[in-house]
């Protein structure tokens, strides 16, 4: 592991930090917009209708987030532009890498004090984005750390692009060991739950997915939204039409079981939660992917595969599992080897395809269920995240 430069948190005022302020949403930002509501923006501050089309090549296509870095605007306009359409949404706090450079958080300050983390995987022929939807979590899984938070706030359509053009960045400077110089994959499995951001979501799904210079130009197809099971938002996202990847963090076949590891069961059922994603998979022809955390001696035995499997005979849908990242003071840990080997053999016997996912960035509590940010904060761990809470 490494621990990259910190970045200062204030760099006019080095000793003055950020206090916690009350959760607010943050200003509006031109990732916020469409590339006519851009049109009127810039026509607004008196400026010539072709810049929103030049500040949005900057950004979506050369990842200049910073109007000081955009040399060919003219001086007058820089500080007009940034106040009204490039205010500052993200701060780095902290950035760590490991993986032999291959995996690296990012961990952000907010205009408002939260912190949120974003997480950058290199593979041999993909970049993949991981990034939080929300400040928190409402969810309350137990064997999440960000579920053990609570939500503190959604974030905005913009704060939820600038964590992709940022990361974008990061990979386009060939930082990535061995991977290609260019983010090619947005997963929504960072903090929050993004169906309960719903509008937000989907509208930065759309600035993601639209071609450059409006947007990030990727394909719908290479992102992911993964919900607890939001029943009625998951039925919004069928009728959108959109051929992005569903995720189901299913984790149990059962009610009994699941009503306790994702408590959202308790209002919508594992048979309801199902019926709704093989809906989506029928309507996108998309494979839905259904995760399941592997928690020793919890969901871990041969029964519940065999249960599972059943559930997904001859669906469009593939099993991902995922070995339990164990959080601090957790009673839970992953099950050993040889009964996910089990699980994975019995889920194959019933003809359902199964994955088991790498544990990228374990080592620096990236990993699935690890980001925890707000958390750092109350322990004042390394004194970095305490620099978020000292007074000004
Ligand atoms: N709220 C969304 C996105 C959250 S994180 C959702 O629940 O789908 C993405 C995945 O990581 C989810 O499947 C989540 O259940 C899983 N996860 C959370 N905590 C974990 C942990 N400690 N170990 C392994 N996976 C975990």
């Amino acid at each position: 592991m490494t621990i990259l430069p910190v970045i200062p948190i204030s760099p006019d005022k080095p000793d003055a930090v950020i206090t916690r302020r009350r959760p607010s949403m943050p200003p509006r930002h031109l990732a916020d917009l469409d590339l006519d509501a851009r049109k009127a923006a810039v026509a607004a501050l008196g400026e010539p209708a072709f810049r929103a089309k030049q500040l949005s090549t900057h950004y979506f296509g050369r990842f200049v987030r910073d109007a000081s870095a955009m040399t060919d605007l003219p001086a007058a306009s820089r500080d007009r532009i940034t106040a009204d359409l490039l205010p500052t949404l993200l701060t780095p706090i902290r950035e760590q890498d490991c993986d032999d450079g291959a995996t690296r958080k990012t961990l952000w300050k907010l205009h408002d004090g939260a912190l949120v983390e974003s997480v950058l995987m290199g593979y041999s022929n993909r970049v993949t984005a991981c990034v939080s939807s929300q400040a928190g979590c409402g969810m309350a899984c137990p064997f999440c750390a960000t579920g053990q938070q609570g939500l503190t706030r959604n974030l905005s359509v913009a704060e939820i692009v600038d964590q992709c053009v940022y990361l974008a960045g990061v990979a386009a400077s060939g930082v990535v060991t061995g991977s290609p110089p260019r983010l090619s994959r947005v997963v929504f499995m960072g903090m929050g739950e993004p169906l309960a951001n719903y509008p937000r979501v989907i509208e930065a799904v759309r600035r993601l997915t639209t071609p450059a210079p409006e947007g990030l130009g990727l394909s719908q197809r290479h992102i992911t939204v993964s919900t607890v099971g939001l029943v009625p938002a998951m039925r919004r996202l069928i009728a959108e039409q959109l051929s992005v990847t569903l995720a189901l963090s299913l984790h149990a076949p059962d009610d009994d079981l699941r009503d306790e590891l994702v408590p959202v069961n308790q209002r919508w059922k594992v048979a309801e939660v199902l019926d709704a994603a093989f809906d989506y998979a029928a309507q996108t022809g998309r494979r839905v992917s259904i995760e399941y955390a592997l928690i020793r001696d919890v969901n871990d035995q041969p029964w519940r595969a065999d249960l599972l499997g059943r559930l997904l005979h001859g669906k469009l849908a593939h099993v991902n599992l995922i070995p339990l990242n164990p959080t601090p003071g957790s009673k839970w840990d992953a099950s050993p080897k040889p009964v996910e080997r089990e699980f994975v053999r019995r889920l194959l016997a019933a003809g359902v395809e199964t994955t088991v996912r790498d544990t990228r960035g374990r080592e620096i509590d990236g990993a699935c269920g690890q980001l925890a940010a707000g958390e750092l904060t109350q322990a004042g761990a390394d004194g970095v995240a305490a620099d978020a809470e000292v007074a000004q």
